[in-house]
């Protein structure tokens, strides 16, 4: 039995206990943040690492293929310890706020750090790092002269000379989604019919078979991401694959490009640190590892690119909105389809 100044002590004593055991947890659970990342470990590792000691902050991630991650974070639900989602693709990072998976950021350092039209008008995601999509050409068979805009792809001196890569890739969706956001479905159509009137072969698995094709001499040019070709001009500086940026004229468009990014989770557990996280990434001191490892360019307009990077020479981009590439996907899918594009 228990007396009652007893029961006093044992509550003063569970009262401790607890006090002392929830007030350390309460403090750590701001001192760590959980990402779950679709961009891979090589690149993201490092800067966490950065990160972690300028900060104080533990950062806990786990990475894979962005299907099987967004498949868990709604699969967890409320109970996901997941705070950050990083991924690839405006298309992507769109479907995952479209599914609810994602919750607003609100931050004046990523509205300074990184341009409106890389970042989703609802704060749901933010861009960190710019992927061109863009024409490489093979210089022994295309005078660059002859080359103007994504349009003029489907005129009919490029007949038999085009490789494409597949359109069920997310960013040939985006590419064609951004074209539709532009010109117009119907012009839009026409435009990718006049490409795969134009094909010199069936569209390839990846960017990387189809620049391979172009050195090989299988077609003249293609449409890809500049950093595949990056990597390649890394393993092989002499491959006569050269970039030509389109739509550059006054009354054109600029260059598709299309963002990796993140966002923080409808969930997250840790939610400020995931904007400090973001807002970090987003930095000067971020943006050159983060776009940069990977060869592509950085979302702050004020880090400057990779040394081969820059060697590609300085190209206007298109100023529309990155989320009219989620917004316009479904459509994007049905007119490839439509007009024959494998
Ligand atoms: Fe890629």
């Amino acid at each position: 039995m228990i007396f009652p100044a007893a029961l006093s002590q044992l509550t003063r004593a569970v009262a401790i206990v607890l006090c002392c055991a929830l007030l350390p947890s309460t403090l750590h659970a701001e001192e760590e943040v959980v990402v779950y990342s679709a961009r891979n470990e090589q690149l993201i590792k490092p800067l966490f690492d950065a990160y972690e000691t300028a900060s104080g902050v533990r950062v806990r991630f786990l990475t894979d293929k962005e299907g099987p991650l967004l498949a868990r974070l709604k699969a967890e639900g409320v109970n996901t310890p997941a705070d950050l989602l990083l991924t690839v693709d405006a298309g992507n990072l769109w479907q995952a706020a479209r599914s609810g998976l994602l919750q607003p950021v609100d931050s004046t350092l990523l509205q300074e750090r990184i341009p409106d039209h890389l970042r989703d008008p609802d704060n749901l995601w933010v861009g960190l790092s710019v992927r061109a999509r863009t024409v490489v050409y093979n210089p022994d068979r295309v005078d660059p002269a002859e080359l103007s805009t994504y349009a003029a792809l489907a005129d009919p001196q490029w007949r038999g000379r085009l490789c494409l890569r597949t359109s069920n890739k997310v960013y040939n969706q985006s590419l064609v989604a951004m074209l539709i956001a532009e010109q117009g479905e119907q012009e839009a159509e026409r435009i990718v019919r006049g490409w795969v009137e134009n094909l010199a072969t069936p569209p390839f698995a990846d960017d990387t078979a189809a620049l391979k094709a172009v050195a090989a001499g299988q077609c003249d040019l293609t449409l890809v991401n500049t950093y595949y070709l990056g990597r390649l001009l890394k393993e092989d500086p002499a491959l006569p694959l050269k970039i030509f940026w389109p739509n550059q004229g006054m009354e054109d468009s600029g260059v598709h490009v299309n963002i990796s990014g993140g966002g923080i989770t409808r969930h997250a557990k840790h939610p400020e640190a995931a904007r400090r996280l973001l807002e970090w990434l987003a930095s000067d001191e971020a943006q050159a590892a983060f776009a940069g490892e990977n060869l592509e360019y950085p979302a702050n307009p004020g880090v400057a690119v990779a040394p081969l990077v820059a060697s590609w020479g300085e190209f206007r981009q298109s100023p529309l909105n990155v989320a009219f590439a989620g917004a316009h996907q479904a459509a994007a899918v049905k007119l490839m389809d439509r007009a024959g594009y494998r």
